[in-house]
């Protein structure tokens, strides 16, 4: 079964930490590592962006953290779980508690921006006792999009589908929000504006965020900036000090 260590997760309030961790693809001949030997703590709140090349491996270790794949080598411990070698059960109920924000936001097409948020509450069990209607409307109206909840996806802008997508990762306060290139198909201003939200809701609910990109305009909003290279951890962190609000 699985063990929480809640002591260990109190005292030092890590929520990520990972420790000679190695990733491969493909068998046999055609095995190819990924993810050379990783070591990484986060802790409870920050706010950590990860940079570097493309090809690098930071989706591969972005889904191992939120279970989307399964971790094979080396120690990975999300909220005091070991998700090295974990059933898929556990992976399941991992990922229950992670928001996610991809660079393609993944809405459902066929749901409108209220489903779609709804549908993250459906996940748990303990949020199907409240209105969970009025709790996707509220975190809608929260990224500025009370007027639009029961558009669908093709009829709301770059922007707005992302900022819905924010909503369905935030509405049921994970512990962790886990971000792939959020901004990557916004404008500027749009982008901006996406990862101000993630931070405001962040802070407001002191969730952690783990968030990829290559845009420089957004690195001040982090505590600290890792740098992945070659499936390495290059750097594990700037600690670029006083944030910029
Ligand atoms: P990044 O997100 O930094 O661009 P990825 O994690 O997507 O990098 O990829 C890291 C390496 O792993 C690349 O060499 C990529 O080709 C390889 N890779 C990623 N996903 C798969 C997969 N599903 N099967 C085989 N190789 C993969
Ligand atoms: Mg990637």
């Amino acid at each position: 079964m699985l063990q929480v260590s809640a002591q260990s997760h109190i005292a030092s309030e890590t929520v990520i930490n990972v420790s000679n961790l190695n990733h491969y693809f493909g068998d046999g001949g055609l095995r190819k590592q990924a993810l050379f030997d990783i070591n990484l703590e986060i802790k409870a709140g920050e706010i950590v962006i990860m940079t570097g090349p493309s090809g690098s491996g930071k989706t591969t270790l972005l889904s191992l953290m939120g279970g989307l794949r399964s971790a094979q080598e080396g120690s990975l411990q999300i909220l005091g779980q070991e998700m090295c070698s974990a059933s898929k059960g556990q992976l399941t109920k991992l990922r229950r508690q992670i928001g996610y924000i991809f660079q393609a936001h993944n809405l459902m097409t066929f749901l409108t921006a209220k489903e779609n948020v709804r549908m993250s509450l459906e996940l748990h069990e303990d949020y199907l006792q409240g209105d969970i209607n009025a709790k996707a409307i509220a975190m809608l109206e929260t990224v500025g999009l009370g007027n639009r909840v029961d558009y669908y996806p093709e009829s709301l802008s770059g922007g707005q589908k992302q900022r819905v997508a924010i909503a369905r990762a935030l509405v049921s306060h994970p512990q962790i929000v886990l971000a792939d290139e959020p901004t990557a198909a916004l404008d500027k201003k749009s982008g901006r504006d996406v990862v101000e939200l993630m931070q405001k809701l962040a802070k407001e609910q002191n969730c952690t965020i783990l968030l990829v990109t290559h845009d420089n305009r957004i690195l001040d909003i982090a505590d600290r900036i890792v740098y992945m290279e070659d499936g390495q951890l290059k750097s594990d962190g700037v600690d670029i000090g006083v944030k910029v609000n």
